[in-house]
């Protein structure tokens, strides 16, 4: 059976910092970045992208819908 590796991309812009992604992802992947977008806030990015499994509970989470995720098979 094939493997499926996830990768999530985040909407910087639109992305409020509130953490609820980082929270619900299982493997860890995501956390805030240092840096802040033009809103000032500090938004989610993956910081372990090689443990992604493409579950989508970030985007499910996300109140703002920052989050796509896409599967890719391995
Ligand atoms: S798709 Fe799943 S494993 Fe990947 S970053 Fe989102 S919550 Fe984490
Ligand atoms: S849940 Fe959405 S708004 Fe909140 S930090 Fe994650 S991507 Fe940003």
């Amino acid at each position: 059976m094939a493997k499926v590796k996830g990768a999530v991309v985040v909407d910087t812009e639109q992305c409020k910092g509130c953490d609820l992604c980082v929270v619900a992802c299982p493997s860890d992947v995501l956390s805030l970045s240092k840096e802040a977008n033009a809103k000032g806030y500090n938004y989610s990015f993956m910081s372990s992208p090689d443990d992604c499994v493409g579950c989508a509970a970030c985007a499910y989470v996300c109140p703002d819908a920052c989050i796509t995720v896409y599967k890719v098979k391995i």
